[in-house]
């Protein structure tokens, strides 16, 4: 349920801030249930902000639900070609890292069919990534396109980034914008304030 590449956070024990990332309609585009590594289209602004974030001392963790697994759409092998194709698509550098939860309490597959930390909007897989790749959560930031992705987030101890109109009433903690871009500028603009 993870894998990363070889960034300097994973050989080095000093403590960096990180970017986490939901996946889908926030790097890439998906409107249903992805699992074929061919159909892997990054969005608008993605590849240079993900750059400039990398530039900056970021690390870059990708946080995603992936339910279709539970309901038998497709397998974990299929979730890992995904990665890779969008790791292979923006390059290294940077080095992305991957978290992902395949369980779902409403799945069709009784080994994945349960409630599990990892699902966000519970904070466990940003918990597991900061204790892996030591990532300081105070001076990290989630950004996603689901209030979900912004509530693991918040709950992590990270500032949060929601993306994009909701009706339903968000966490006034949470930063809002328009695009992935706007998002980048904000976090780079936070940075050089401190
Ligand atoms: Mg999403």
């Amino acid at each position: 349920m993870h894998s990363s590449g070889l960034g300097p956070g994973i050989l080095s024990n000093s403590m960096q801030p990180a970017v986490f990332l939901d996946r889908d309609n926030t790097l890439i585009a998906n409107d249903g249930d992805l699992g074929d590594p061919d159909a892997v289209v990054l969005l608008e602004g993605v590849a240079e902000g993900l750059r400039r974030l990398d530039q900056a001392g970021y690390r870059l963790v990708v946080i995603t639900n992936q339910g279709g697994v539970a309901r038998g759409r497709y397998a974990e092998a299929d979730v890992d070609a995904v990665h890779q194709r969008v790791q292979s698509l923006l390059g290294p550098p940077p080095a992305l890292s991957f978290y992902y939860c395949p369980f779902h309490p409403k799945g069709t597959v009784s080994k994945y069919t349960r409630e599990h930390p990892w699902r966000k909007p519970a904070p466990g897989m940003l918990l597991e990534a900061a204790e892996r790749e030591h990532i300081t959560l105070e001076a990290s930031w989630m950004i996603g396109d689901q209030p979900r992705d912004a509530e693991a987030g918040l709950a992590a101890g990270c500032r949060a980034i929601l993306l994009g109109d909701h009706d339903e009433p968000i966490d006034a903690r949470v930063v809002r914008v328009e695009t992935f871009t706007q998002a980048v500028e904000l976090v780079l603009e936070r940075e050089a304030e401190r």
